[in-house]
C-alpha cells in the first residue's frame, strides 16, 4: 500500500531563511524543527525535502554546494533530535526569463515549484500516495504546488510566511492550515493522521 508523506520545503521551514547561502556554516535550523521532524519520523510518515534551489542556474555556486548544504542540514537534524529526511529532491533549474544564466541549468523544468515534478518523482520512487500527503512551505508557490497535485497545503509563518499572509510577498493563497512553524504543522499533521498509521 502506498504511504503518506510529509513534503517539506527547505528555506524558511527547516532552516532560517537567509537568501542564497554561500557558506555551508551559515545554514541554521529553525528552533524546535528537528524535534518536529523526529515526531513525523516516529509516526512512520515519509519525510521528503522538495526545494527550489536556483543558485546553480544563476551561476552563484555549483550543484555540489547545494549537496553540501543538504549534508549539513541532515547532520544538524540527526544531531539535534535523531531526526532524518527519508529523501531529498531539489530543482536546480531556472528558465532564462526567470534569471537562469548557466547553460547547464538554464531551462524550463517540471520540477520547479509550483510544478509538481518533484512530487511525481518521489511518489514513483518511494511508492507514496500524494492524495494522503501533506506539503509544508512558507511561500504561496508551495501551497500552489500542493494543490496542483491534490495534496494538503500547510503554510508556516516562519520564512516568508507572514509576508505572504499580509499580501506583501507573491500572491494570495488559500492554505488548508496556517501554522506558526513546522513544530505546529507537525502537531496538526499528527492529529489528522492519528487514525491512519
Ligand atoms: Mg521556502
Amino acid at each position: 500500500m502506498s504511504r503518506a508523506a510529509v513534503f517539506l520545503d527547505r528555506d524558511g521551514v527547516l532552516n532560517i531563511e537567509a537568501g542564497y547561502i554561500h557558506n555551508v556554516e551559515d545554514l541554521h535550523l529553525i528552533p524546535g524543527i528537528a524535534q518536529a521532524v523526529r515526531q513525523l519520523n516516529d509516526r512512520g510518515l515519509f519525510c521528503c525535502l522538495v526545494s527550489n534551489q536556483s543558485g546553480p542556474a544563476r551561476g552563484y555556486y555549483p550543484a555540489s554546494h547545494v549537496d553540501a548544504l543538504h549534508d549539513r542540514l541532515c547532520h544538524l537534524l540527526q544531531q539535534e533530535a535523531g531526526a532524518r529526511l527519508d529523501a531529498l529532491y531539489y530543482c536546480p533549474y531556472l528558465s532564462h526569463p526567470e534569471g537562469g544564466t548557466d547553460p547547464q541549468y538554464t531551462r524550463y523544468s517540471t520540477w520547479r515549484k509550483p510544478n509538481t515534478g518533484m512530487f511525481v518523482a518521489a511518489a514513483w520512487e518511494h511508492d507514496l500516495d500524494i492524495s494522503q500527503s501533506f506539503m509544508v512551505g512558507d511561500k504561496a508557490t508551495d501551497i500552489d504546488m500542493a494543490h496542483n497535485a491534490g495534496c494538503v497545503g500547510i503554510l508556516v509563518q516562519t520564512g516568508f510566511g507572514q509576508q505572504v499572509l499580509s499580501g506583501d510577498y507573491q500572491h494570495e493563497t488559500q492554505p488548508d492550515y496556517i501554522a506558526k512553524d513546522l513544530a505546529d504543522a507537525a502537531q496538526w499533521i499528527l492529529e489528522q493522521t492519528s487514525h491512519a498509521v
